[in-house]
């Protein structure tokens, strides 16, 4: 791969309006990384994703050290690496504060296995971080985040966001509208007074073990 590949940041910065375009993040809240041979590529701090470019882009190394842009990188880098250091298979994080998933956010609530592509793209319960850690405190919240992330593809922070991940940025955002979605029906269902109907530990490990090996292969 090309180091610093400009095509990689155009990607993330079509990432950035699409999440816009969808919703998912309001004004500069909100930001994504893909890890590259050369490094992790992320979205600058407080920058307007209307007005921004790959070159506002900036390269870390996986403890967050600037290896090559301008700008000052994301203020949750640490979010980012310490994901990306604990799981091998990540290769894209999007950090969002999307409505639905807030909701469950602000609860401080999980969100169990509820529908099939949650249990195959996620695998399984959306897990919220338990305590309230404020945005200053970086570190702590990255740590906490990423493990309570444990194998799944989201986490909840608690008062606060999303976090998708995925083996590439397709994936990532696939998860992230699937949340999106699994939190709104799960609002539903618990106005429905439904909410502790949930799909099985045993058939969530079959769905995901299928979307992994078996789903559109002969
Ligand atoms: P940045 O603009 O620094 O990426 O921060 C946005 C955000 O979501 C903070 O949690
Ligand atoms: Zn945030």
């Amino acid at each position: 791969m090309e180091p610093f590949s400009r095509e990689t940041k155009q990607k993330i910065v079509d990432a950035c309006r699409f999440m816009q375009a969808e919703r998912m993040v309001l004004g500069t809240w909100g930001n994504i990384s893909v890890r590259t041979e050369a490094g992790v590529i992320i979205t600058p701090s407080r920058v307007n994703y209307d007005t921004m470019t790959p070159d506002d882009l900036v390269t870390v190394d996986l403890n967050g050290r600037v290896i090559e842009g301008n700008r000052v990188p994301s203020s949750e880098t640490d979010l980012h690496t310490a994901i990306y250091r604990r799981r091998e298979d990540i290769g894209c994080v999007v950090h969002n504060h999307s409505l639905y998933a807030s909701v469950f956010a602000a609860a401080e609530m999980d969100i169990p296995p509820i529908v099939e592509e949650q249990s195959q793209i996620i695998g399984g319960t959306v897990r919220c971080t338990p305590e309230y850690i404020p945005a200053g405190h970086h570190i702590d919240l990255a740590n906490l985040a990423a493990q309570t992330l444990e194998d799944k593809n989201a986490v909840l922070i608690s008062h606060h966001g999303a976090v998708c991940c995925g083996k590439d940025m397709d994936e990532a955002l696939t998860v992230a509208r699937v949340l999106e979605k699994t939190a709104q029906l799960y609002l539903f269902m618990k106005q429905m007074g439904v909410g502790e109907r949930i799909i099985p530990d045993s058939l969530v490990h079959e769905e995901r073990f299928r979307f992994l090996y078996k789903y559109g292969k002969a």
